[in-house]
């Protein structure tokens, strides 16, 4: 990316996860003064790990992070699916997903993300502990206000603040709401062990409809989570996540029972998975939606945080070749069905995982049996290789 831009301009990007620091790196890349808010006195964030597939390590590798992101992150070389019993499934090397698309996927903890991404984004244009309350148009900018009291004029304000976005209804222009996507996750890390999967390999169990996996994440240690299709709303009560997966996950295979007796329940997050329709446009004036706050969806695909980066990226290179509201009218146009195919193929994946049709989930676990890799293989090869000439 070039490092200067004919016309620097003023941005304010609300929310500094993994959305608003990648977007804070390239923009300033590109010359541009960036300040970023996000409404939380300290950067602690949410889950314990997170797979980066390779399209979004190829974004960070564009911002100069790829070595740091490698150093840190899992050796994930070979997946497997066993049912839950532990009768193995299928088990095949990801080494032609890598060399098809020409880079490997890093499964990293989420703290260690956020800091690199904080370090190259530099601390000092990040402030904390103040919530963006609103945006108003102005001729040839936006005013940002925020629960100091302070105002802010800019140029643009990208709106990078998740999933419960309050800027998402300012740039749609109405009320949208979050679906509940049918099922809970539990997730956390946990020390490795060959007794609980084996060193290198994305191990998981699939069967009745809920889903355990082991990813390794770097460090010594296993990403886990557990997929229970429940009704919205059961307590979450953080004494009871072990007798509740225990009844969960009862009779199923050995390596999940240990999981379930020796995770630290104090570290782990339980989540009621959610995602959204996709909006028409990511634009409205000069507010702009990234990440989370543009489309959510369920993480099925291991896609939310990659399309975030994959956003960040092509927001500044549609800045660094256009006047700023062409290349607003450029990014929505490179990223709004891009991302829109990507949160439909989530939902997709997600009801064959869950049972939403029993029938359909029953005819998935069969295929698992027949899979050599190759079908699993082109899937992630395509959501890969799909961000178009802007992620060339
Ligand atoms: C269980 C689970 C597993 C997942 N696994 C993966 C995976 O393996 N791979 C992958 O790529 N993705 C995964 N995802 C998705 C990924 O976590 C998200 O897509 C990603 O974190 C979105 O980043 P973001 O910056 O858009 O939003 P966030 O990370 O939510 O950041 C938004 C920030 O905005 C701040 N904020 C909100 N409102 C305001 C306001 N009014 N004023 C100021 N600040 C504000 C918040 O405090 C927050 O820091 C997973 C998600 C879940 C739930």
């Amino acid at each position: 990316m070039s490092t200067s831009t004919p016309h620097p301009l003023d941005i304010v990007i609300i929310g500094a996860g993994i959305g608003g620091l990648s977007a804070g790196i390239a923009l300033q890349r590109s010359g541009h003064r960036v300040r970023l808010f996000d409404r939380v006195p300290q950067l602690t964030p949410a889950g314990a790990a997170i797979s980066i597939w390779p399209n979004g390590v190829n974004v960070l590798e564009k911002l100069g992070l790829g070595a740091a992101i490698k150093a840190v992150s899992g050796g994930m070389d070979a997946m497997s699916y066993s049912t839950l019993t532990g009768e193995l499934l299928t088990r095949f090397s990801l080494e032609p997903l890598y060399q098809a698309v020409e880079q490997r996927a890093c499964p990293i903890a989420r703290t260690a993300l956020q800091s690199i991404l904080l370090q190259a984004c530099g601390p000092e244009h990040v402030t904390l502990g103040v919530t963006c309350e609103g945006v108003e148009a102005l001729a040839d900018g936006v005013r940002v206000s925020f629960s100091d009291g302070q105002q802010i004029d800019a140029d643009l304000v990208v709106a990078a603040d998740g999933t419960h976005s309050r800027l998402r209804n300012y740039v749609v222009g109405r009320e949208v709401q979050r679906e509940y996507c049918g099922y809970v996750n539990w997730n956390g890390r946990i020390d490795a062990a060959d007794d609980l999967a084996p060193s290198g390999e994305w191990t998981q169990f699939v069967g009745e409809h809920k889903r355990v996996s082991l990813m390794p994440m770097g460090n010594g240690q296993l990403y886990f989570f557990f997929d229970v299709p429940l009704p919205a709303g059961t307590p979450n009560q953080r004494e009871a996540y072990r007798d509740e997966l225990g009844a969960h996950f009862s009779g199923w295979a050995a390596p999940v029972q240990r999981l379930i007796e020796r995770l630290d329940t104090a570290i782990v997050s339980r989540v009621e998975i959610h995602d959204m329709p996709p909006v028409p446009s990511f634009v409205k004036g000069r507010v702009v939606l990234l990440g989370d706050s543009a489309h959510p969806m369920a993480p099925d695909l291991g896609q939310g945080g990659c399309q975030a980066l994959e956003d960040a990226w092509v927001l500044a290179r549609c800045l660094a070749l256009h006047a700023p509201d062409a290349a607003l009218v450029e990014y929505n146009a490179a990223r709004a069905d891009r991302t829109a195919q990507i949160m439909l193929r989530a939902r997709e994946r997600c009801d064959v995982t869950h049972g939403r049709d029993a029938t359909k989930t029953q005819a998935w676990y069969e295929e698992l049996a027949q899979e050599t890799g190759e079908r699993v293989i082109a899937g992630l090869a395509k959501t890969a290789a799909g961000g178009g000439e802007w992620l060339a």
